[in-house]
């Protein structure tokens, strides 16, 4: 053997273009996860990297101005992988719950009607080797960090800013995709050519609706009325200033609050219901926002103050009504070259709170096998089977255990009678065994 055999060898991807469609967190994640994994030797040859998004680069408070939990345990980790990214530490700057190990930034908590806690759960025993375990963390500031770093890695222009993506059509061996402009100056579409689609566009993916017509989201029997509260700097009421959970007692009613940042909490309430209800997001008109908040007012009548006092601070510009829906992960033809990653694939609701964890596991798997796999015979063609195979082996079963984890948390939230008298004293039990 030749002392090559110690070095790494080249990538099967080397050099090849790739379009990632969507700049929401997997499609985000995924170059800088790539890049992180590249071998050295041949980052002349990393691959071209462009990015279409349909939003604008600027965050909108009724899109990303809530808060989401990043995980340390066995159900998700996304800490890890953002430790792994070298992104941990300036995440946790920006985060709630802060850099600090001690419990005192808040914890998970489970309450009942008289706001008090059934259960509460601090997040995972500490890690030497990392500066947290858990976090909570504004949407929009997680977008930040990862943007930054995105912006300070690919060359300008690599990231295509409010431009949608509208049709893909894989070929042999290329795949192409139509992108347009999202305004009315440069609306035309064009057509550009890639190596590999990687597909981040969300759980509402057209471009799954597109290639896989038949594998649509199913509705789990929950609408959801969602907003953000403001508040004078320092006057959150508690418990939402600095813990997050849910209320349960209400029957098939469910309340979830979480603080955002010093002067905002955000509340979503949602109920049963046969059929999924029209979506509702920023901008609403303001009869739109008043009128829901109405409604939110009169179906929180169950949960006690601070319930009225939260949902009557609520910025209008954040109402939002949406349906919990979600869809069973897929596996990849090895023959592909379009692989669709994060909510595209496996589309969970909040319930699982760990969405945005897969995504970014996704991001970090996929570039693992995509910077280690090497061409597997002479053939110029491009073979990214095993890789494919290597992912989806990693992907599914831990999207799939936490797609079926949120309908056990929708259950619990909207349990009534005597399920909720079960899951009362289960939640006894363990507080019991925690000590
Ligand atoms: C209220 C709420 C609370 C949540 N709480 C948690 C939580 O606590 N923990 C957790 O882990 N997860 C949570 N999630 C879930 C998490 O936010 C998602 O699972 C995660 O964002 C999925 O990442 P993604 O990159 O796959 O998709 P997204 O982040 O949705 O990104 C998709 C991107 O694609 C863009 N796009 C869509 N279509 C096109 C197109 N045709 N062309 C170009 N671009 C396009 C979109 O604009 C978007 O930027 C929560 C979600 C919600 C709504």
């Amino acid at each position: 053997m030749s002392t090559a055999d110690n070095s790494p060898r080249k990538p099967l991807i080397a050099g090849k273009n790739v379009i990632i469609v969507g700049c929401g967190i997997a499609g985000l994640a995924f170059p800088l996860a790539l890049r992180k994994q590249w071998p050295e030797e041949y980052i002349d040859e990393f691959p071209n990297v462009a990015i279409y998004e349909r939003d604008c680069r600027e965050t909108h408070p009724g899109r990303e101005g809530y808060s989401i939990s990043i995980r340390g345990d066995n159900m998700g980790s996304g800490i890890q992988t953002l430790h792994k990214m070298g992104l941990l530490e300036r995440m946790l700057q920006v985060s709630i719950t802060g850099t600090s190990k001690s419990e005192s930034k808040g914890k998970f908590t489970l309450w009942d009607l008289d706001w008090q806690p059934l259960l509460s759960i601090a997040g995972p025993k500490t890690d030497d080797d990392l500066p947290a375990t858990s976090m909570r963390i504004r949407r929009d500031a997680l977008r930040q960090v990862m943007i930054d770093a995105l912006e300070a890695l690919l060359p300008e222009g690599s990231i295509h800013w409010e431009t949608t993506c509208t049709k893909v059509e894989p070929q042999p061996s290329k795949v192409k995709v139509t992108v347009g402009r999202n305004n009315a100056v440069d609306s035309s579409d064009v057509e550009i050519e890639c190596d590999i689609l990687i597909v981040a566009d969300g759980a509402g993916s057209k471009i799954r609706t597109q290639l896989r017509p038949e594998d649509r989201l199913s509705f789990r029997g929950i609408v959801c009325l969602a907003g953000v509260a403001r508040f004078p700097e320092g006057e959150v009421p508690k418990p939402m200033d600095r813990n997050w959970g849910g209320v349960l007692g209400a029957g098939p009613l469910g309340l979830f609050v979480s603080p955002v940042d010093a002067r905002s909490a955000l509340w979503n309430l949602s109920y049963r219901a046969d059929q999924p209800r029209q979506r509702l997001s920023a901008p609403l008109s303001d009869d739109q926002a008043n009128e829901l908040l109405h409604e939110a007012l009169d179906r929180a009548k169950p949960f006690k103050e601070p319930t009225q006092t939260l949902i009557k601070a609520t910025d209008p510009a954040t109402m939002a009504v949406y349906n919990a829906m979600d869809k069973q992960p897929f596996s990849h033809d090895a023959n592909s070259k379009v692989i669709f990653i994060g909510d595209s694939n496996h589309a969970m609701s909040p319930f699982a709170g760990n969405g945005a964890n897969m995504a970014l596991m996704d991001a970090w798997d996929l570039a693992l096998q995509l910077s280690k796999s090497m061409p597997t015979s002479s053939s110029s063609s491009l073979d990214l089977g095993p890789a494919l195979k290597a992912y989806d082996e990693m992907s599914i079963p831990r999207s799939s255990k936490a797609i079926n984890m949120s309908h056990w948390s929708i259950s619990v939230l909207h349990s009534a009678g005597i399920t909720f008298w079960a899951y009362k004293i289960f939640f006894a039990i363990i507080r019991l065994i925690k000590g």
